[in-house]
């Protein structure tokens, strides 16, 4: 099978709730940090003492929470001045995709709906791929609707869902490809 299109291996159900998507997946660009230094990135990096292959990652994928804020305390400022979304996370509600500074430690939800529509997702898929009645039956719930509401209606929700992944096909492919990453990792 080849290597770069293969699924990645199924995982416990309750595996996914212990991966921390946002932070895993935020980058913070080192082009701000040269600009408030005053300095192009190749001189921001020697000033830094950022050389060699750590300079092209970090020039190529950006740099991680840790690094940043090393980074930028290095050069004299606080992270927030350098990046104004400094701190923020992405809603771990894959509907959703909203940014939001956290309140607490650890919050991957912008509000607690987003959390509880998150978490009834999960135990629906979860009761979906387990209860082969519970599948049936919904399936024929969605059948019984679409019949019922008829090609307009149709032509309506395909609309809505394209429209909806348009909108958030970044943050749903971002998520996606950590979780492939942190499953072939995790192998
Ligand atoms: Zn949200």
């Amino acid at each position: 099978m080849d290597h770069q299109t293969a699924r990645p291996p199924a995982r416990a159900a309750n595996d996914t709730n212990g991966i921390r998507v946002p932070d895993a997946a935020h980058r913070y660009p080192l082009q701000p940090l040269a600009d408030a230094m005053g300095l192009s990135l190749a001189a921001a990096c020697r000033a830094l003492g950022v050389s060699g292959s750590t300079m092209q990652d970090y020039r190529h994928r950006g740099l991680t929470e840790r690094v940043a804020d090393r980074l930028a305390v290095r050069a004299g400022f606080h992270p927030a001045e350098v990046w104004p979304d400094w701190g923020h996370r992405v809603c771990d509600n894959e509907l959703c995709g909203a940014t939001f500074l956290p309140e607490r430690n650890g919050q991957r939800f912008c509000t607690p709906i987003c959390r509880r529509r998150t978490a009834s997702r999960r135990w629906h898929n979860e009761r979906y791929a387990n209860d082969p009645a519970f599948a049936a039956q919904k399936r024929a719930d969605q059948a019984r609707r679409r019949a019922e509401a008829g090609p307009a209606a149709r032509r309506a929700e395909a609309a809505r869902k394209r429209a909806s992944y348009a909108r958030h096909a970044v943050a749903v492919n971002t998520r996606r490809r950590v979780r492939y990453q942190a499953a072939k990792e995790g192998t």
